[in-house]
């Protein structure tokens, strides 16, 4: 629900089952500038925190019903309420009690009478603290965003080809099920660069990821930018004869994007080359190897014409021959 004050005004909701308690709380508060939204008990609580989602509670522990503390401890359970502090206003001082505070979630506790230039300190001070601390997720957020995605292409970074290898890696050795790897790389795109500029090179590059991007369907399949115009697809649970499927169609939809390159020695158009292997990972093996599988597979697609793909030629078994798959 969204919140029905103004942003920048920060919500201040006051727990209290005495009238005179919140009355003096929302007076003073509301000279410091903030706005108040009441309850009586922890029930209404609850429900107003729900509805107008605060950015404090002070809260009090001993009330009729639902008390502070389960009060407290239930509007932790908020998605919201792992942001907002929550207050405890309280004329209990033993340490029983301001344990049981903390333990329910409390942030900062207050005993009664209360001292009000603390109080409005502390208030103030708790807010700041709690809005700096959701800017330094969203930063965080953000940042792991942009570590785990390649800013020019949108597909995976080479960092996140990393993790994401390394942890497939393991649960196919674990489950004793393959994985395959196609690795892609343009070809002549120096010559492109040269032909047509860099920024069209930039703009040719973001083309053929989504053009590979969109050529993989299965969720558990990962598209990344392995180098500068090198690809590189993760296709756990699959046999080589599933990727070498999937190379002939991501040769294919480059091809078929039509991006004219007047100075490729292979076709009028910007075409890519493939290199393919498959393995059932070992417990405890390196997965190193089927990556030099594949680049070994590249480079004789290369050799072999370029607009092509080829497999590793430790995976190739009698009634599956190279020259069926060449594109
Ligand atoms: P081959 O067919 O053998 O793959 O030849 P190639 O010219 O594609 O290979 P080479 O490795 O010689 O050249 C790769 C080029 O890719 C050189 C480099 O400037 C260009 N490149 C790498 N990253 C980027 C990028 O982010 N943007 C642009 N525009 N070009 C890039
Ligand atoms: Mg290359
Ligand atoms: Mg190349």
């Amino acid at each position: 629900m969204t919140n029905i004050f103004q942003k920048n005004q920060s919500l201040v909701l006051i727990v209290d089952d005495e009238p005179f308690i919140r009355t003096q709380l929302r007076l003073a508060l509301e000279r410091e500038g903030y706005q108040i939204a009441e309850a009586r008990d922890g029930v209404e609580a609850l429900i107003l925190f729900e509805q107008l989602q605060p950015q404090i509670v002070l809260l009090d522990a001993i009330m009729p019903g639902m008390d502070g503390f389960e009060c407290c401890l239930r509007l932790q359970s908020f998605e919201q309420g792992k942001h907002t502090p929550v207050l405890m206003i309280t004329g209990l001082e033993d340490q029983e009690s301001v344990d049981h505070a903390f333990d329910a979630g409390a942030i900062d506790y207050v005993t009664k009478p209360i001292h009000w230039p603390v109080l409005r300190q502390r208030v103030k001070r708790l807010i700041q603290q709690s809005q700096l601390q959701q800017q330094l997720e969203a930063a965080n957020q953000e940042l792991q965003r942009l570590v785990t995605i390649d800013g020019l292409t949108q597909v995976a970074s080479r960092r996140k080809f990393e993790e994401y290898f390394s942890q497939e890696w393991q649960r196919m050795a674990r489950e004793q099920l393959p994985l395959s790897l196609i690795l892609c790389d343009v070809d002549y795109f120096k010559s492109y660069n040269d032909t047509y500029g860099h920024r069209a090179g930039d703009r040719c590059l973001q083309k053929v990821a989504q053009a590979i991007k969109d050529s993989v369907k299965r969720p558990a399949d990962l598209v990344a930018r392995y180098g500068g115009e090198e690809f590189a697809v993760i296709l756990p649970k699959t046999e080589i004869e599933g990727a070498m499927i999937l190379a002939d169609k991501i040769c294919s939809v480059v091809r078929q994007l039509a991006i004219p390159h007047c100075n490729s020695q292979v076709s009028s158009y910007v075409t890519i080359s493939a290199g393919v292997a498959e393995d059932i990972p070992q417990p405890g093996s390196d997965f190193q190897e089927i990556i030099s599988a594949a680049d070994r597979a590249l480079y004789q697609a290369k050799i072999e014409g370029r607009d092509c793909f080829r497999q590793s030629t430790k995976q190739v078994s009698a009634n599956f021959s190279l020259p069926r798959w060449g594109a």
